[in-house]
């Protein structure tokens, strides 16, 4: 018997317990600029007595079943759906997502983790003969801190929530200081399905993350992120060789055709590209085009663009103020540097900033490769088109960034499309429709967008350490038979 939650009181949640904090502060409606509700700033002490109870949960909860890890994940499923329009309008408010993104955003969280409810890692037997068995197994790593970014506060705490509850870790989840409100739900719905201690969530500023990947008793840090975020990450948790997942920033290029249809190629670009206005990891953030269909293209692309308005449809404001400055100085570097807006202006008009950080759509004509436009991830309403004519030019050129979180590959061909695709660094190719995330398909990353990964079985492996034990089943009679089949057998 769970009791009910209401939406507009937000606690911490400390070994099933709801905290209210020294010290609170409220978070930003990007649509209106006006402040939401009160939350709690963690302290160093939450944060301690959270890791004390985590890790005391770990051991009963790393020892039970998976069926009964996964029977209370699904219970947990079940308790989120009866709040899913609760969570969809929160998600809207803290987030600025539209309602229908919001509304998805929710119901793919909990599938997401009715999904990993399915799986498993077994043991993987390696050897079994007369002499010998060996056996990998995987095992929890133990307690695990979860650091999420804005962008996706429901689906992305789960991401980090079901892999690490279903492998036997314990979680304590951090979400963005600009986006706290929904892990904070999360974590107060989890408080009455799951043990004290398994899921606990801190709303904290930019002291809480810093405590977590230097603090001794945390065995892992997954998180999402920026890539600078996830350098100072990875350079703390060594203090303490802490596992780290870096699920970090990318700048994803899509690769059209010349034999692909092309409105039908303009209209899918367009949706991957200004979605969430280009607030999404995976977002389609540099598009190259086959020479011969640009005219093309571009005729359909600027059209479909123009018809996007901001704060309209899927048109979302930027999060938070600090995000669109950033967008914003691209498309003053766009300005400056007169490449050719072929939607939109660098000249952002104040009355945008008036109601919420809104950025008006911009298409930016064959800028030079080495533009910031290019080179950089704006996570903003602005991308460039750019030509290329021969296969092997446009595989080096998509490849020529740091990152290699994802790319789309628009392409009829068959062969052709797998060739490329084959080509691409990166740790996700689409192929004929961008932003498709297959909850089977691992989402990993080459280069500087990030290590390890999430989703599909795959992705479990990441919250455990391999053990594998060697059983002879012949003692060796004499010492001397003791090295039989010498060292390496
Ligand atoms: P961010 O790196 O600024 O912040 C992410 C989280 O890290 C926040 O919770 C923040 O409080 C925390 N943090 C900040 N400094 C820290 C530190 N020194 N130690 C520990 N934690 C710290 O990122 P953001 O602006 O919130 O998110 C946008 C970025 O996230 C974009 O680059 C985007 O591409 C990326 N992203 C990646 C994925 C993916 O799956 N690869 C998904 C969504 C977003």
């Amino acid at each position: 018997m769970t009791n009910t939650v209401t939406f507009n009181n937000f606690y911490n949640v400390i070994n099933n317990e709801k905290r209210v904090g020294e010290t609170t502060y409220c978070g930003i409606d990007p649509s209106t600029g006006k402040e939401l509700w009160e939350v709690p700033l963690a302290s160093e002490k939450d944060l301690d007595e959270a890791v004390v109870a985590a890790n005391r949960a770990f051991k009963k909860w790393s020892s039970l079943q998976q069926h009964e890890r996964s029977r209370l994940i699904t219970e947990f499923a079940s308790e989120l759906e009866k709040y899913k329009d609760a969570f969809t309008e929160l998600i809207f408010k803290e987030s600025g997502k539209p309602t229908q993104f919001a509304e998805s955003e929710t119901i793919m969280g909990i599938n997401t983790l009715r999904g990993h409810a399915e799986w498993s890692v077994p043991d993987q037997v390696l050897k079994d003969t007369e002499e010998v068995k060996v056996v990998l197994q995987h095992v929890p790593i133990g307690v695990v801190a979860g650091i999420t970014p804005w962008n996706y506060p429901f689906q992305l705490a789960i991401l980090k929530i079901a892999p690490a509850l279903l492998t036997g870790c314990t979680i304590i989840l951090k979400p963005s200081p600009f986006t706290p409100y929904t892990a904070l739900k999360l974590g107060e719905i989890a408080s009455q399905i799951f043990p004290p201690g398994v899921v606990q969530v801190l709303g904290g500023d930019d002291n809480l993350g810093p405590w977590m990947t230097k603090h001794p008793d945390i065995a892992k840090i997954s998180f999402t992120g920026s890539i600078a975020t996830g350098k100072k990450i990875m350079a703390a948790a060594s203090e303490t060789l802490k596992r780290v997942n870096l699920e970090l920033g990318g700048n994803d290029a899509a690769v059209v055709t010349e034999d692909f249809d092309i409105p039908q190629a303009a209209q899918l670009v367009a949706i991957a590209s200004f979605a969430h206005s280009g607030q999404i990891c995976m977002a389609t953030k540099r598009v190259y085009v086959h020479k011969s269909v640009y005219p093309e293209f571009m005729t359909h692309f600027t059209a479909i663009v123009r018809s996007f308005k901001a704060g309209e449809g899927f048109c979302s404001p930027i999060q938070n103020k600090m995000q669109y400055e950033k967008a914003k100085s691209i498309f003053a570097d766009c300005e400056e540097n007169q490449y050719k807006f072929a939607v939109g202006t660098g000249i952002i008009p104040v009355s945008e900033e008036q109601s919420g950080y809104f950025l008006p759509p911009a298409v930016i004509a064959e800028p030079p490769e080495t533009s910031r436009i290019v080179q950089e991830e704006p996570f903003g309403p602005i991308i460039p088109v750019l030509t290329w004519s021969d296969d092997e030019e446009v595989i080096e050129r998509a490849n020529n960034v740091p990152t290699g979180l994802g790319a789309t590959v628009y392409c009829r061909d068959e062969k052709r499309a797998w060739r490329i695709s084959e080509r691409l660094e990166t740790g996700s190719v689409w192929v004929n429709g961008g932003l498709k995330l297959d909850p089977v398909a691992l989402f990993g990353a080459h280069k500087q967008s990030g290590i390890g990964g999430e989703l599909g079985p795959l992705g479990l492996k990441y919250y455990t350490n391999t053990r594998t034990i060697t059983y002879w089943k012949e003692l060796p009679r004499k010492a001397e038979d003791g090295g039989k089949g010498g060292i390496f057998a």
